[in-house]
């Protein structure tokens, strides 16, 4: 299969490439107007506007700005992208205003060339200019397995688009995921891993009490100062949730694991206005990056060769409620169960385990079941059940990691 990513640096444009992205902007700009009046003019049954009548109608008009032919392209495919999003929108009935490009950008997959540690591209025919390469992204590179499918430019970064053709990995179980307030539950009957999050949710209620306690009576001022902090805010979760998924991809990979997550769209709408929530609840909910660890994370394992599936809502349907062992539906604590606090109790089992664990085993189960039932289908159907979750006698491994610093392995607690 083949895996993406990009890779992204700083850099300093030098006034030519600073007019190569405001002619790439303008260029744009020239085939949004020109496919919007094309649209407007046309009726309906002549059909939409494809990329090929687009670049019919646009092509001639860009040779005026004398840039390198393969930016004139890149100009009509993004414009062709920027006017389908449009479409989809108007079709779906939200309001929309005429597109327009404002940021100067430069992005495209022709015309470039990686050489000697600098990034060379087109500026027309003859012309090249060279931006120097970073070690982070130079080392990134140097796998002869990667290559750049593109690149694009703004006003202060470089960021390359990566392809590598990767070799699916052998699995022989699954490990799921569940994403919680406080914690990350990643594991399956074999082992189960607490990531402690709360530190995510600290940094969130320390963003918001700076930004309270800034009482200038400015609201351009407060505005400027609430951006600041948010951006940070915003960074030190970021780097938090790297160490995480970089070590839950690195443990799947070790133990030949398809990684699964459930869906959990529309969680945000659980926490809106109007829900009878107080605003400090809502924004210690609302302030856990739910959707971040789940796109890294769904980067990083295709690089690596690790499959990851998201279970639907209804197969996710119990996940919280059902016994992962017997299947019985738990039961909440009563009055008279002091001490557990986010417990379950299993009538059966006659046992009780913590709601998150509860969760993430039957997430991983379920997600093995549909993973090893299409892998099945794929190899022709053959009646051999595949083997992997099989119910583990005993309890799971339990590990309690600090997502400051993970490294799952180096110090497991058993509880
Ligand atoms: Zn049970």
């Amino acid at each position: 299969m083949r895996a993406l990513k990009s890779v992204k640096q700083r850099y300093q444009p030098t006034p030519i490439l600073t007019e190569m992205m405001e002619d790439f902007r303008l260029m744009t700009n020239d085939c949004i107007r020109i496919g919007l009046e094309f649209e407007r003019t046309q009726d309906k049954k002549a059909g939409t506007l494809s990329m090929r009548k687009l670049s019919l109608l646009c092509y001639r008009q860009l040779k005026r700005y004398g840039r390198y032919s393969g930016y004139r392209l890149c100009a009509i495919s993004k414009a062709a992208g920027i006017l389908s999003a449009r479409r989809k929108s108007i079709r779906r009935g939200f309001l929309t205003r005429s597109p327009y490009a404002r940021k100067p950008v430069l992005s495209s997959c022709y015309g470039f060339r990686v050489e000697k540690g600098k990034l060379n591209i087109h500026i027309d025919s003859r012309a090249f200019e060279s931006i120097p390469l970073n070690s982070h992204t130079l080392k990134i590179l140097s796998d002869p397995e990667v290559s750049v499918r593109s690149f694009t430019l703004t006003k202060d970064s470089l960021s390359l688009c990566l392809s590598k053709e990767v070799k699916a990995i052998e699995t022989k179980s699954a490990t799921g995921i569940d994403r919680n307030l406080g914690n990350l539950t990643v594991g399956n009957t074999q082992q189960v891993a607490y990531y402690d999050m709360t530190s995510v949710v600290k940094f969130a209620e320390n963003t918001r009490s700076v930004i309270r306690s800034f009482r200038r009576d400015d609201v351009r001022a407060r505005q400027g100062i609430a951006s600041k902090y948010g951006r940070r805010r915003g960074e030190r979760v970021r780097q938090l949730l790297h160490h995480v998924s970089k070590d839950i991809v690195a443990s799947a990979k070790a133990n030949q694991q398809v990684i699964v997550f459930e869906e959990i769209r529309g969680i945000r709408n659980l926490y809106g206005k109007g829900n009878g929530q107080g605003s400090a609840y809502r924004s210690k909910m609302n302030s856990w990056p739910f959707g971040e660890i789940k796109r890294q994370i769904e980067y990083k394992a295709p690089w690596e060769g690790i499959p990851v599936i998201t279970l639907s809502r209804s197969e996710t349907k119990g996940t919280t409620m059902d016994c992962p062992r017997c299947g019985e539906r738990l039961q909440v604590p009563v009055r008279g169960d002091a001490g557990h606090y986010r417990q379950l109790w299993c009538i059966r089992c006659r046992k009780w385990r913590d709601r998150d664990l509860v969760a993430v085993l039957n997430i991983s189960r379920r997600g093995w079941v549909r993973f090893a039932h299409s892998m099945r289908e794929e190899q022709g159907g053959a009646g051999e059940a595949v083997k992997g979750n099989a119910e583990h006698e005993g309890e799971p491994l339990i590990l309690r990691v600090d997502a400051s610093k993970p490294g799952r392995n180096s110090y497991p607690t058993k509880t």
